[in-house]
């Protein structure tokens, strides 16, 4: 085949079929089926993987049973640390290869893929790598009124889930392996995780990592595949615990509605809408460069991206047109160019949407102040966007694009604006841009949102709960707090 990339790992790899990670094995899918995944700067395909169906959705929760009963729960904390700490060592050691892949197949600027996706993802699974040997129960002195004079020691342990389904979705592709992967195996359980069809390859590059680091057999399994044939076989799976989702709201509901068989625990990372408020008082050229990476990093496809732009009146015509000139620099083309600062959008679909989304917008009245159309062309390219004119109404206000297309509207006073942006399904995150330090925080409170941006946006770290208010989702990731979402607590009592 054709030589893609000057990397002969890149390229050893994409000539080779991808198959199923199952019990540290490599398997085609029981049916024989595959898929291709293309590159979304070209369309042209780059790579052929396996099409996981149920019947490999139960090979892999059994090896994943096995495990978790077997070798891995046998590991002291310590030993199970220092296998993520290797993990974490290989990831860094595989960056180069591991962000050409992710540009390729996701589309995204390489040095993104490199000095973000790739960095998270080794830093995720050393910060939870720490965690291992720190869960930890408390002990407990009971009253026990119902029984004078007796005496109890009583203390809590947490425990393991047993097999986790981990469901991702295609933005950040290797980052949310992580995401889900390093806090799942750190608390002891064992994981089945299925990447979106749209980005497959870094996930098995990641299996390829897993094995030499020494994880064994069972622990971690991987299946390429789709939602319905895959993703929904294992969020319906007896065998499973838990599932741990991030994606649409649409599907995380479908994910509630297919755990009720066996009442698996489930946590739920989804959709947002952010508001990103510039009042008057702000550093303007701060929160205009600010305002412009909210909504146009990874091509806006991020679920915590600032998509609504409040600005107080004031400054609204110097910010709007602060943001709409960087739009309209943005050097948009192929991820692995120098030049690049934009990649195409993951799919003909995701063009598709996005297009769709601002033409409805465009009709029903906004004003393009930058963008407003796709770019032509071979691969799935769209001009970043600013709509103005709009209305609380309108659809490309109310529902999340995923895309470089951000809603600005103007506001008046504090009070206006605390209501505008709370008026939406979701609450993931906001930003606020401010000198009054005061009115920062008094915003920040009134914010519903799980995460709030004070003069700056899109800062997450593994040490940072991060998940959603309202139908944004269950639960968090990060912190201490995600530990809570992989384990469950045993209450021990004993009479003295
Ligand atoms: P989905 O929510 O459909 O995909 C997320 C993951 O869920 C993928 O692995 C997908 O598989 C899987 N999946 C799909 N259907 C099911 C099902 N019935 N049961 C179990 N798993 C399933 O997102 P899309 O890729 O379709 O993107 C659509 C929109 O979702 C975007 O435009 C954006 O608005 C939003 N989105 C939000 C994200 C976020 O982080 N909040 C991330 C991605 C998308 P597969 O892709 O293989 O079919």
């Amino acid at each position: 085949m054709t030589e893609i990339s000057a990397n002969k790992r890149v390229n050893d790899f994409l000539a080779n079929e991808g198959k199923l990670f199952i019990n540290n094995e490599w398997r085609s899918a029981l049916s024989g089926k595959t898929f291709t995944t293309p590159n979304p700067a070209t369309g042209r395909v780059l790579a052929t993987v396996a099409d996981a169906q149920a019947e490999d959705v139960d090979a892999a929760v059994a090896a994943a049973r096995a495990a978790y009963e077997g070798e891995w729960s046998s590991l002291t904390p310590s030993q199970r640390s220092r296998i993520l700490w290797r993990i974490a060592d290989l990831i860094e050691d595989h960056a180069e290869t591991l962000a050409e892949l992710e540009s390729l197949d996701n589309g995204k600027p390489k040095p993104q893929a490199q000095f973000v996706d790739v960095a998270v993802a080794a830093d995720v699974f050393r910060y939870m790598a720490g965690w291992c040997t720190k869960l930890e129960g408390n002990t407990l002195t009971l009253s026990t009124p119902y029984a004078p004079g007796a005496t109890f020691h009583a203390y809590t342990m947490r425990e393991a889930l047993g097999v986790v389904g981990l469901i991702i979705p295609w933005n950040f592709p290797l980052m949310m392996c992580a995401w889900k992967m390093a806090p799942a195996l750190a608390c002891g359980n064992t994981a089945v995780l299925k990447p979106a069809e749209q980005t497959p390859l870094s996930a098995l590059y990641l299996a390829e990592l897993l094995d030499q680091a020494g994880l064994p057999a069972g622990v971690a399994n991987i299946l390429t595949g789709h939602g319905e044939t895959a993703g929904a076989p294992l969020a319906a799976h007896d065998g499973v615990d838990k599932i741990g989702f991030t994606g649409s709201t649409e599907v995380g509901k479908l994910i509630v509605d297919a755990a009720r068989g066996n009442l698996k625990k489930v946590s739920l990372e989804l959709g947002g809408k952010a508001p990103n408020v510039i009042f008057a008082d702000a550093d303007i050229p701060a929160a205009i460069e600010g305002a412009a990476n909210a909504i146009f990093f990874n091509q806006g496809q991020v679920c915590c991206a600032g998509s609504r732009l409040y600005v107080q009146d004031r400054v609204y015509e110097q910010v709007i047109d602060g943001v709409s000139r960087i739009a309209g620099a943005i050097k948009v083309g192929d991820g692995r160019a120098p030049e690049t600062v934009m990649g195409p959008l993951v799919s003909a679909e995701q063009l598709e949407r996005v297009s769709g989304y601002v033409a409805g917008g465009l009709a029903d009245g906004a004003i393009a102040a930058a963008g407003g159309a796709g770019i032509g062309g071979e691969g799935f390219f769209y001009s970043p966007t600013v709509l103005t004119n709009t209305r609380p109404e309108m659809a490309v206000v109310r529902e999340e694009i995923f895309g470089p297309v951000v809603v600005a509207d103007r506001f008046g006073d504090v009070a206006d604006i605390v209501e505008v942006a709370n008026d939406s399904i979701y609450g993931l995150s906001a930003g606020i841009w401010t000198s009054d330090i005061s009115k920062a925080h008094r915003v920040a409170k009134a914010l519903q949102a799980g995460t709030v941006w004070i003069n700056c946006f899109n800062v997450l770290d593994a040490s940072l709960p991060f998940g959603g208010y309202k139908q944004s989702g269950w639960g968090r990731e990060f912190g201490h707090e995600v530990l809570q979402s992989y384990t469950q607590t045993k209450s021990v009592v004993a009479m003295i």
